[in-house]
């Protein structure tokens, strides 16, 4: 299959292109920089799509980026390097010669209101109150194709992805490493974590089986808490985490929009619709998937 994947170069596009290229399909990354093997969103918008079987798309500037402020511009920033390069990719699909048959977008877990009392699964409904949902409803709302497009969509609410290779690991694990490491303001709210092998085999499934269309949920079966997260996590790596991380700390790297993402109750996210289509989870537990990415 030839598969074109915007935001190729990230950590989630990363590892998706060589798990693509390892079970023998032809990839072309989308990046706002030139490079072999690559296309830029300048071209993709100015000629007609790549002739290739499937789109991915996984461009977005990282919304926990600490070197970026949070203000207007950056808000701004974070919604079109997604509903730009998604609405783009949308049309260029539906007016394609040959449609591609799937079209993955991505999405995130914040398209649910943080609440500590509501489950979500895929058919709950998001909040047009909150900042992130109304993004990620914006966001999803550009990937839409025209009735009468054969192509299918898949949009997979992606939780924290955790990987060796970007990501909150690659942010935290030297504080941990180091014994530094501790829960995030009460540790009480919900964590929804995915291991990146299973974000790449979400994405390969639903690339690559026709009966799959419409909302995954991109979490992990087993439902934790912040502090549970940070207990596995430093006994992952044989250091204890006793020194929370206080709400102020947070508030003052990254600001008080960001710092209620990481400090509200969070989502209880439930994959049951990522069940029900038949993904077989390779770390379904969080122990194993953190003992397999410090290891
Ligand atoms: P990365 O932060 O690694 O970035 C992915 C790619 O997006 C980059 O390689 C870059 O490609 C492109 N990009 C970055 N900033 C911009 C910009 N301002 N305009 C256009 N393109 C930009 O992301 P991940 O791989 O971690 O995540 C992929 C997608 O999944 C993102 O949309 C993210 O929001 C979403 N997601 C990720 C989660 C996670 O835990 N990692 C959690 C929830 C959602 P290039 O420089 O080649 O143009």
């Amino acid at each position: 299959m030839r598969v074109l994947v915007g935001g190729g170069t990230g950590f989630i596009g990363r590892a998706l292109v060589e798990s693509l290229k390892r079970k023998g399909h032809e990839v072309t990354i989308i990046s706002r920089n030139q490079a072999p093997g690559t296309i830029t969103w300048n071209e993709i918008s100015k000629s007609p799509l790549p002739e290739c079987e499937a789109v991915v798309n996984l461009a977005g500037e990282n919304i926990m980026n600490p070197l970026k402020r949070w203000n207007d511009g950056f808000l701004q920033e974070l919604r079109n390097s997604r509903l730009e390069t998604t609405s783009t990719l949308a049309r260029k699909i539906a007016d394609a010669k040959i449609p591609p048959k799937v079209f993955v977008s991505s999405s995130a877990v914040s398209y649910y209101p943080p609440s500590d009392t509501v489950e979500y699964t895929e058919d709950s409904p998001p909040s047009s109150e909150d900042i992130l949902s109304n993004l990620c409803i914006d966001w999803e709302n550009s990937a839409k194709l025209p009735q009468g497009c054969d192509t299918r969509l898949v949009t997979i609410r992606i939780g924290v992805v955790l990987g060796r290779s970007g990501g909150m690991i690659q942010q935290s694990i030297w504080p941990f490493w180091l014994g530094l490491g501790g829960r995030i303001g009460s540790g009480t709210q919900y964590f929804p974590w995915l291991h990146i092998d299973d974000m790449t085999g979400m994405l390969v499934h639903a690339l690559e089986n026709d009966h799959v269309t419409g909302a995954m949920n991109g979490v992990a079966p087993e439902v934790v808490t912040n502090a549970r997260f940070t207990k596995e996590y430093a006994g992952a790596l044989w250091r204890p985490a006793i020194l929370p991380t206080p709400a102020f700390v947070i508030n003052c790297v990254f600001g008080p929009v960001r710092g209620k993402i990481l400090l509200e109750p969070g989502q209880k996210v439930i994959p049951k619709r990522t069940l029900e289509l038949g993904y077989k989870y390779q770390y379904p537990q969080l122990k194993s998937a953190l003992a397999d990415i410090v290891k």
